[in-house]
């Protein structure tokens, strides 16, 4: 199953969430049975961000968006843990800071685009100033609504100005399942931390969220920076999926190890006269 081609939303099309099945889990039945492919992503991210990172020519931004407990926390460290940490970042972006008011909306964002050769991971991202700013009216529609064209042109330019794959993520969880994550949340001590208030309160404006993403994912999905629906009540498969993506993307830009930059066979010469010295002195 091309997963790729499958969550990708098309440029220029109209979305519907309601017509997504927040539950999907493909082909397979389970955790375990997806558990061989998922190694499988893993190994093949980690391998390509090793190109990424020797070739130096493109970059990688994973975009995560997602309402509360849609997994954005748990999709980061999934995809990390594939990654040599020397060459990823991640950046969570909370409410703004008085002084990040004061500037343009991508002000903030864009020192936390990746450089070439790193991948940066988004967890929340420019989209939450078209998702909690629209849905909770923190600026005006003549200030929100200019910005998915302003976002477009950002992610185009880092596209095509510094070689930048753009893959961003929705992820899809259905009302019920948030409330039975919130239920998890109070019962395990561990994760208790996580809750507040705002959560329910957030909860009651779902449909408006939806809107709001239907938005978002309508408007910026461009050949530049596709936008991706990620089913992902189930947790497990919701990793699959990301990790085929992130994987088949990477393979597609044919990334090549450089060439070492000296005469291999002179090198070998040195070792091979530092080795007898060692030898010697043995
Ligand atoms: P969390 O990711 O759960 O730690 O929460 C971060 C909070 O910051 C969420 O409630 C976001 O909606 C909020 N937030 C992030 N970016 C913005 C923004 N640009 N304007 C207002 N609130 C934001
Ligand atoms: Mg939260």
């Amino acid at each position: 199953m091309n997963l790729l081609k499958k969550f990708r939303v098309e440029p220029g099309s109209n979305v519907d969430l309601g017509s997504i099945d927040p539950a999907f889990h493909g082909h397979y039945t389970n955790d375990a049975e997806a558990a061989q492919d998922l190694q499988r992503h893993l190994a093949r991210i980690t391998e390509l961000q090793r190109k990424l990172y020797a070739d130096r020519t493109h970059s990688l931004l994973i975009v995560l968006q997602g309402i509360d407990s849609a997994g954005k926390d748990g999709t980061c460290w999934h995809v990390i843990s594939a990654m040599d940490p020397q060459g990823v970042q991640v950046t969570g972006f909370k409410q703004p800071t008085p002084e990040e008011q004061e500037h343009d909306f991508l002000w903030r964002i864009h020192p936390h685009a990746p450089r070439r050769g790193y991948a940066s991971i988004f967890n929340r991202s420019h989209y939450e100033d078209v998702l909690v700013v629209r849905v909770h009216k923190l600026a005006p529609k003549e200030v929100w609504k200019p910005r998915y064209d302003f976002i477009n042109e950002w992610e185009k330019m880092l596209a095509v100005e510094n070689k930048t794959t753009i893959l961003k993520f929705f992820l899809y969880i259905s009302k019920d399942e948030q409330l039975k994550r919130f239920k998890a949340r109070l019962d395990d001590p561990a994760h208790q931390w996580k809750i507040s208030a705002s959560d329910y309160s957030e909860r009651k404006k779902w449909d408006d969220y939806i809107k709001a993403f239907e938005a978002a994912l309508s408007r910026c999905s461009t050949e530049h920076a596709p936008w991706f629906i990620i089913p992902s009540n189930h947790k497990w498969f919701r990793n699959l999926a990301v990790s085929s993506i992130i994987a088949d993307t990477l393979d597609n830009l044919n990334l090549k190890l450089p060439k070492p930059t000296v005469d291999i066979d002179e090198i070998r010469k040195l070792y091979q006269q530092a080795k007898d010295e060692e030898d010697k002195g043995h």
